[in-house]
């Protein structure tokens, strides 16, 4: 199992901000897939990151959120992304083309809910209008309130 399987979504795109803003100071290779070095994080001083890409269960970090955990946490993975770019460069195209495929379907959402909406009767609309000010979230009715009965 990759470090990257082990750690959760969050800390995947944190750690990929991390390398990116070059927030890894120092990394050493100590051998048999182990890495040891330094990651700037919101501490005065850098976190201590050590990873074992073979047993990513091993790898630790002593920032709050990882210390004394099983936990790989975005230093960890920033650690990992600047030892091996290629893996960055990866998760940066899967990144670019999940953004790619959500884009592409909010507009076709948005083409189908226009074509839906010119075909609607006003019967229809009325009653759409009404379960959503019933269904939605309380802001939404207050807004609406607010914003079209001035009240
Ligand atoms: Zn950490």
């Amino acid at each position: 199992m990759s470090l990257l399987s082990c750690a959760s979504g969050n800390s995947v795109y944190r750690g990929y901000d991390y390398y990116t803003c070059d927030k890894v100071i120092m990394v050493e290779d100590i051998g048999n897939g182990q890495y040891k070095g330094y990651v700037e994080g919101s501490a005065d001083k850098p976190y201590e990151v050590f990873i074992d890409i073979n047993h990513p269960r091993k790898s630790h970090c002593n920032c709050p959120h990882a210390d004394g955990k099983r936990i790989v946490c975005k230093h960890q993975v920033a650690l990992f992304f600047k030892m091996f770019p290629e893996e960055a460069e990866k998760y940066r195209a899967e990144l670019e083309s999940y953004y790619d495929y959500e884009e592409k379907r909010h507009e076709d959402e948005e083409r189908a809910i226009a074509k839906f909406l010119t075909k609607c009767k006003k019967s229809e609309l009325e009653d759409i209008i009404w379960q959503m000010l019933f269904d939605g979230p309380e802001w939404q009715y207050d807004r609406f309130i607010r914003d079209y009965l001035d009240m």
